[in-house]
């Protein structure tokens, strides 16, 4: 896998170059990322931002399988807890350890599978199959994200540079 790049942004709104952050080709549907911060500790304050950058249908796909591939190993890991506790409860503790390491088994299983056909459904453009930009946070109007395409952060930052010239803060 590519080196990822770190890179931060500022601006009260981002301009998103039009274009796939995973592989560069047009755009069709979007990519949704987003980030969370806490503050305080008695009263908590919970603020989330989300950003959608363009992708295209085709890496839609591509990431959809790998995010799929996660549900299924939560799926297994929670439903082989489940009935390993009952079988636990019923006085089988060999029997509870053989259906937790066989929903282990499984899950990960599931995972690869999935895997695999994210990866079969990737271009030789494509930065990553999964998600090829994470949102870190953001600091006031300054947003940190991590891009996995080098082009898409080159452009991203260019887009987003010129804001505080141009505009000044109120
Ligand atoms: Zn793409
Ligand atoms: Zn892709």
């Amino acid at each position: 896998m590519k080196r990822v790049v770190r890179i931060e942004v500022s601006g009260a709104v981002l301009t998103f170059p039009r274009l796939c952050a995973c592989c560069g080709r047009p755009p069709d549907p979007e990519l949704v990322v987003w980030a969370s911060r806490t503050r305080g500790v008695k009263l908590v304050h919970s603020r989330t931002k989300t950003w959608t950058f363009p992708c295209c249908a085709e890496c839609a796909r591509h990431m959809n399988e790998w995010y799929d591939g996660s549900v299924a190993l939560r799926a297994f890991l929670v439903a082989g807890a489940c009935i390993a506790f009952v079988v636990l409860v019923a006085g089988g503790i060999a029997e509870a350890l053989a259906v937790a390491a066989a929903a282990i088994a499984l899950g990960y299983a599931a995972r690869t599978i999935a895997r695999r056909r994210a990866a079969a459904l990737m271009s030789p453009q494509c930065a990553c199959a999964w998600s090829p930009v994470q949102y870190l946070g953001w600091n006031g109007t300054l947003h940190a994200f991590f891009i996995a395409q080098h082009g898409y952060a080159t452009a991203f930052v260019d887009a987003n540079a010129h804001r505080d010239e141009s505009t000044p803060a109120p």
